[in-house]
């Protein structure tokens, strides 16, 4: 199918608050009333965690924790294909910020109402209840979500809760620096307020040492520090700032699209880029900016201090990440490669950057925006399929990724994976590097993008 850039084009064309759903314009105001007086302040109702959510209906009820690219896909997939279902989306942030896209807005490249989106708004164009609220703990046994707001049970759970970092890998369990760096130097690679100080961090930066460590495999979206490597040294380039870009990589060379990453290092960005390979963080120091690496040691006056990444806090909260040969946790949801459940609970899904190893060839699907979404929709369909009373038929999800590396003229590259079945019914991969930067990819990320937000909240 050819993605449809009208639509694109029109919501771009529209301004501010078309895609966001939350800027509506102001219509002319009637004659002032009088205003009634201030009503006496009430204290702040946090429901109790002790309390029951929701009553429990006669509908079978489908709870998706976790509202980003897999867990919104998965909602609108039910509430199409279930209609008989209750849905209930559990997000704790009350708008959607897109991680994907959001390297492009931190150099203005595109404005704050392209890439968030009003959680109420799309719940209630959609039809399915969202709960701003954080899930603190899954009884698997009783089939119950607890949260910060109550409790509430499922017949089906779908868990899409993204990353965290595993700062303690770091630090062990020094809260004074963990909370530092999260504050001060934030990797922002979770959807949250990280980016807005990144944005702050970057322009107020008037020269010297800007610093990135990359979090070592597995991690979200492998091409997207390279990408911002590059809008950030571009930005340097184009403001007339002395500032130099480090990347501390753990890889030995960038990938995936490393020639082409490599070569917009070279080309573009001789004065702005020190590509660093095989560069394991040992030591941080957030308070005297000093970072000691397997490659050797460094000071900065800024960094993007990137930890690495494990499945975020739900999946630990209902007790569904994996073991590695040792038995210690992977880091990542432990689920059948096939039909995305747990093992062992099929009643519980998992979708997006948190799953674990699906092949014994790549391990891992590419943790990205694209893969989240299709596991959405799979998923979403799986369960539909189930409380219809039939058996789901196996679908495997394909990924595409667009990276910018030059703002002047505006030229991007782009990977894409597909997969299919071997005659074991082992996932296989296939990798297709397109290296060569041009405006024309660009022009298709944004069309990309347009057509996700319109598939997401549309
Ligand atoms: C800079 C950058 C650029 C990227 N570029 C691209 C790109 O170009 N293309 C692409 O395909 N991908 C890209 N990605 C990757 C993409 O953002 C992720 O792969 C995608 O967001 C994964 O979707 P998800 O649903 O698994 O997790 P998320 O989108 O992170 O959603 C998880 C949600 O769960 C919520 N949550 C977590 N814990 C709780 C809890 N306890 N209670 C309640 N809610 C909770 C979070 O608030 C969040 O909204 C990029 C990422 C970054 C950081």
């Amino acid at each position: 199918m050819r993605p449809d850039r009208r639509r694109l084009v029109a919501a771009l064309a529209a301004g501010p608050g078309l895609l966001a759903g939350c800027a509506v314009p102001v219509p002319a105001s009637p004659p002032a009333a009088p205003v009634p007086p201030p009503a006496p302040p009430r204290p702040f109702m946090i429901g109790s965690p002790g309390q029951a959510l929701m009553p429990r209906g006669s509908a079978p009820r489908v709870v998706v924790c976790g509202g980003g690219w897999g867990g919104l896909m998965a909602a609108k997939t039910l509430r199409q294909q279930a209609p008989q279902a209750e849905v209930v989306l559990l997000e704790r942030n009350p708008v959607f910020f897109s991680c994907p896209i959001s390297n492009k807005w931190l150099v203005d490249m595109v404005d704050d109402s392209f890439i968030t989106h009003d959680y109420l708004a799309v719940s209630q164009r959609h039809g399915y209840l969202y709960v701003q609220c954080s899930v603190t703990r899954v009884d698997r046994a009783a089939r119950r979500v607890h949260t910060s707001e109550g409790w509430l049970d499922y017949d089906y759970l779908v868990l899409a809760p993204g990353i965290r970092y595993h700062y303690e890998a770091w630090f062990g369990n020094d809260r004074r620096a963990i909370d530092a760096t999260r504050a001060r130097f934030p990797a922002a690679y979770v959807p949250n307020a990280e980016h807005h100080t990144l944005k702050r961090a970057l322009k107020a930066f008037r020269g010297g040492d800007w610093v990135m460590t990359l979090p070592p495999p597995p991690q979200r979206c492998p091409p997207s520090p390279y990408e911002r490597a590059c809008m950030v040294a571009w930005w340097f380039k184009s403001q007339g700032i002395k500032g130099r870009v480090t990347i501390l990589d753990h890889k030995p060379r960038p990938m995936p699209i490393g020639p082409g990453f490599q070569a917009a290092f070279n080309e573009l960005y001789k004065d702005q880029i020190t590509y660093v390979p095989n560069a394991q963080v040992q030591e941080i120091d957030p308070f005297a900016k000093r970072i000691r690496t397997s490659a050797g040691d460094l000071r900065f006056d800024h960094a993007v201090l990137m930890a690495p990444h494990q499945a975020g806090d739900l999946a630990w909260h209902a007790d569904a990440i994996g073991r590695d040969a040792q038995g210690r946790p992977s880091g990542w949801v432990d689920v059948d490669p096939l039909k995305l459940h747990l093992k062992g609970d099929d009643r519980v899904y998992a979708i997006g950057d948190a799953v674990g190893v699906v092949a014994p060839s790549f391990r891992f699907y590419p943790k990205s925006g694209h893969v989240a979404h299709a596991h959405g929709r799979i998923v979403g369909g799986y369960i539909a399929q189930r409380l219809a009373g039939r058996e789901p038929a196996v679908v495997l999800p394909d990924n595409l990724c667009y990276m910018m590396v030059n703002g002047s003229p505006r030229e991007a590259i782009s990977v894409q994976f597909d997969y299919r079945l071997n005659a074991v019914d082992e996932i296989e991969q296939t990798q297709i590097d397109d290296n060569d930067r041009r405006a024309s990819l660009v022009a298709e990320n944004f069309r990309w993008a347009g057509l996700k937000f319109g598939d997401l909240f549309g």
